[in-house]
């Protein structure tokens, strides 16, 4: 079995501020990657214990949550900005047989969500999908069901994991922090959020070989509608092919297939 490994800095246990933690800029930026990068270990380490043979990384915080040096020796690490072409990275990710996220926040706008934002804390207000708000962890577990791949296991804040079972039952979940805030949580100590995750991957790959859970697909077509903050940020959007106007703010796109419009 081979596993995919998606990753965040915002659903990590001890951060807590875009300002002093998240941004590239950030006082304790290369604190919370090591904090990171601890915590994907845990996972690395908990799937392999469950028989996992091959791990695959993906860096997904924008200016990078990962401490190159400090990743499990048994992992490969997929990273960089610009993303690679869909064409490029859409196969790799389909030759893998499921999923995980570690360190996911909840989606924008949720209040008790800690650091919950969707792609974008400075610019995007809101991604509805057919109607529906969604966050980064549909984004990405309807990307992995276009693809084939099933998410079987969340560790984030309990915001973030309330997200990913309403839209997945039978999920397993692991809250490293309790959200008070936009910027507030109670945290688990290191040590333990590290524990509460090796076991609950490894839990989730066992569970998963003996009732395996299916890949998230909605029923098609898709409109994807994203609401900014400011109306430059929808200019800029609406220079894109295939991106209309829906009003100052809010853009549409839409398409037949999930992958068409789900990480555009
Ligand atoms: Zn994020």
């Amino acid at each position: 079995m081979k596993v995919v490994i998606m990753t965040d800095l915002e659903g990590v246990a001890g951060v807590v501020s875009f300002e002093a933690d998240s941004y590239s800029n950030a006082k304790y930026y290369e604190a919370a990657k090591k904090l990171l990068t601890a915590e994907v270990n845990a996972a690395v380490n908990g799937v392999l214990a469950a028989g996992v043979e091959e791990v695959l990384v993906i860096d997904g915080h924008g200016p990078g949550g990962i401490c190159f040096e400090e990743l499990h020796q048994a992992a490969r690490l997929l990273h960089g900005r610009p993303l690679a072409p869909a064409s490029v990275r859409d196969p790799i990710i389909a030759g893998y047989d499921a999923a995980m996220m570690i360190g996911q926040h909840a989606m924008a706008g949720l209040a008790t969500g800690n650091l919950a934002h969707t792609q974008s804390s400075l610019t995007i207000d809101y991604y509805k999908l057919n109607g529906e708000f969604i966050g980064e962890i549909a984004q990405f577990a309807l990307y992995c069901g276009g693809l084939g791949l099933p998410l079987i296991f969340l560790s984030g804040d309990d915001a973030a994991c309330r997200e990913v079972e309403a839209l997945i039952p039978g999920i397993t979940t692991v809250a490293v922090q309790q959200g008070l805030s936009r910027n507030s949580a109670i945290s688990l100590s290191a040590v333990e959020s590290r524990r509460r995750i090796c076991a609950g991957a490894q839990r989730a790959v066992e569970q998963h070989i003996e009732h395996p859970l299916t890949p998230l697909v909605w029923k098609g077509p898709y409109v994807l509608e994203k609401r900014f903050f400011h109306t430059d940020d929808a200019d800029r959007a609406i220079s894109q092919p295939g991106v209309e106007r829906v009003d100052g703010q809010t853009v549409r796109l839409t398409g037949e297939t999930i992958l068409d419009v789900i990480f555009r």
